[in-house]
């Protein structure tokens, strides 16, 4: 064997690029990190100042409690962190940053410079450059701390050519800070690019936030947007979100917040989907910014760093409890406006309930908003809230009024649709099939090959392109470059319109309503297709579609979803899944009767 095959240690500085390629691939990832440890510093300002797109410099600025001189020292190396020391503390985590290798990362690809003062010390700096580190020179800022990056991935070609124009990194950096800003609406953010400043999010309240966040969008007023909370055993549910009078066609801005990180924890956006339901027409959903706040034992964010995925061992009640709270604050709001609207009067934010609506709904508690509790404290918009339900019984009621409400009964979006339904619902099995009795019958629904196809025929019916108020722009590889321009029609033929603006960079004009929610995927499904037929690509859109909206096996499933689901089901002719494999099983009454001996 030649002597190159052996096994050997990879060099110090090769394994931390490789290390870091996980975590840190573009100026927004750097950013996130940097912005996690000032806010993990309790800072209350956080600039940020970037040069061409974060590719030639980044900035954060922050007043927080600062780094010690000595720990300057061993800042940069791999696993140094003040966050964690032993395994126990994982279970009481309530900083953003644990991991110790954020800076370490950063260096690795990057001329990183830190100078610190925590209060007490003159201050002191340190710049690190790969595995070299240079001397701890004394003075710093006049407060907190600044860490500049200088010419990211300067020395790693090969992953500078993943980086997109300067435009386009400084838009994901944009998107980064806002995120973070939506978890720390007290925290004060700013950025500026290439001298001038992008964003300017001053210290608010949780909903003063989202305004802020929202504010160039006119469809959202910000006196339309509606406040929820609710308390569970361990866990606490806040929304802020539309009302059922403004929507859009995609789910682009249901948020869903776990300990103050963005996550892509689908099943959430589900659950929201799925509480504005009855109150929407098809094909649109509301603005929604979901924070949950879930006791830190019950929650593992340790499974990738540059991933935001979250283990939750209560999902499954968090996500049913989630439906619930949506249906009943619409419920109470879509009364109200209806109410106030016949007596010609201002329709108001939240629905404040009049006096024979409390002795009516008596187990229904409700309490002037007072100062210390509120989830927007600094500029408290609306009037009224949910009771913080301290008193456990306060809040079982509420719980069982909304159960009754809502699951029981489950609300049609076709409000005068009287028809009941021919079938019984009767709940859950394996986590996979919906167990319905119909006529004389038992039937077994596999629901993620149910719910795939229904959105293949939805998919295949709809015919209307609509154009996006804004073209998405991406860039793409020569081979796809060359692919495009001879096949766009193609796509064009499969609900998307593609437009070529300049060498390597494409825009999606149009697409039917079904994209309209997964940009994301449907973009790196076209930057990843260089050849193949129409049915190759029917198959790879259709998937990306279906793989990202159909539930799937171990999702957790409402009552009101899956008897939505369950009519479309059973309105079908033959009940296959787009690949041709029958999905629901039948046991006769007779067949049954006859396994146990008996006669009908
Ligand atoms: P982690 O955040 O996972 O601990 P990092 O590599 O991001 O790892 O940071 C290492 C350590 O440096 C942190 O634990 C913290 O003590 C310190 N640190 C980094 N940035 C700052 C900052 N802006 N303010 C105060 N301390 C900081
Ligand atoms: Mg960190």
């Amino acid at each position: 064997m030649s002597q190159e095959r052996r096994v050997q240690l990879l060099e110090p500085l090769v394994a931390q690029r490789i290390a870091a390629g996980e975590v840190i691939d573009r100026p927004a990832s750097v950013v996130r990190e940097l912005i996690d440890n000032s806010l993990d510093a309790s800072a209350a300002t956080i600039s940020i100042i970037i040069e061409e797109g974060g590719i030639h410099r980044i900035k954060v600025i922050d007043d927080g409690t600062g780094i010690h001189p000595e720990d300057l020292r061993i800042i940069g190396h791999s696993h140094a962190t003040s966050k964690v020391r032993t395994l126990s503390d994982f279970d009481t985590l309530e900083t953003l940053g644990f991991r110790g290798e954020a800076l370490y990362s950063i260096a690795a690809g990057a001329k990183v410079t830190i100078s610190s003062t925590p209060q007490g010390t003159l201050g002191a700096s340190i710049t690190i450059h790969g595995d070299t580190f240079g001397p701890v020179e004394p003075g710093g800022p006049t407060k907190g701390t600044i860490v500049e990056v200088a010419d990211l991935f300067a020395e790693i070609p090969a992953r500078r050519l993943f980086l997109k124009r300067p435009s386009s990194e400084a838009m994901m950096v944009k998107q980064a800070i806002i995120e973070k800003a939506l978890s720390f609406p007290h925290v004060s953010f700013t950025m500026s690019h290439n001298g001038k400043e992008s964003l300017f999010l001053p210290a608010t309240s949780l909903k003063g936030r989202v305004i802020q966040v929202l504010k160039n969008n006119k469809d959202v007023v910000s006196s339309q947007l509606l406040e929820m909370h609710e308390e569970g055993e361990h866990f606490s549910i806040s929304v802020i979100s539309t009302g059922a009078d403004t929507y859009r066609t995609d789910r682009k801005y249901i948020q869903i917040f776990v300990n103050n990180r963005i996550v892509d924890e689908y099943s959430f956006v589900q659950a929201v989907t799925y509480g504005y339901d009855p109150y929407l027409p098809g094909g649109a959903f509301p603005y929604c910014y979901v924070y949950l706040t879930v006791d830190p034992e019950f929650v593992d964010f340790n499974i990738h760093p540059a991933k935001r995925e979250v283990k939750l061992r209560n999902r499954a009640q968090i996500h049913h409890q989630l439906v619930l709270l949506i249906q009943y604050n619409l419920q109470f709001n879509h009364f109200s406006r209806a109410r106030k609207t016949t007596q010609n009067e201002d329709i108001p934010t939240l629905f404040t309930p009049s006096e024979e609506f409390l002795t009516e709904q008596p187990r229904v508690s409700w309490q002037h908003r007072s100062q210390q509790d509120s989830i927007s404290d600094v500029h408290p918009q609306s009037q009224y809230r949910f009771l913080t339900p301290d008193e456990s019984e306060r809040k079982e009621t509420w719980f069982e009024t909304a159960k009754h409400l809502f699951q029981e009964e489950p609300k049609t979006k076709e409000p005068c649709r009287q028809e009941p339904d021919d079938f019984m619902y009767h709940g859950q099995i394996f986590s996979l099939f919906l167990l319905v009795e119909k006529g004389n019958s038992l039937y077994l629904v596999d629901q993620h090959a149910a719910h795939e196809r229904i959105l293949y025929d939805e998919m295949r019916q709809y015919d209307g392109f609509q154009p996006l108020m804004i073209p998405i722009e991406f860039e793409v590889e020569r081979t796809v470059d060359e692919f495009l321009q001879t096949h766009s029609d193609m796509y064009a033929s499969l609900g998307i319109h593609l437009e070529r603006r300049q060498d390597l960079l494409w825009a999606i004009e149009a697409t039917i309503p079904h994209y309209r929610e997964m940009e994301k995927e449907l973009i790196e499904g076209i930057q990843s297709f260089s050849s193949g037929t129409i049915e190759e690509l029917h198959k790879m859109l259709f998937a990306t579609a279906a793989c990202r909206k159909a539930i799937k096996e171990g999702d957790p499933i409402d009552t009101v979803q899956a008897v939505s689901l369950l009519r479309k089901v059973f309105a079908l002719e033959r009940p296959t899944c787009p690949h041709g494999r029958e999905f629901v099983i039948e046991l006769t009454k007779e067949d049954l009767y006859r396994s146990v001996g008996r006669l009908l």
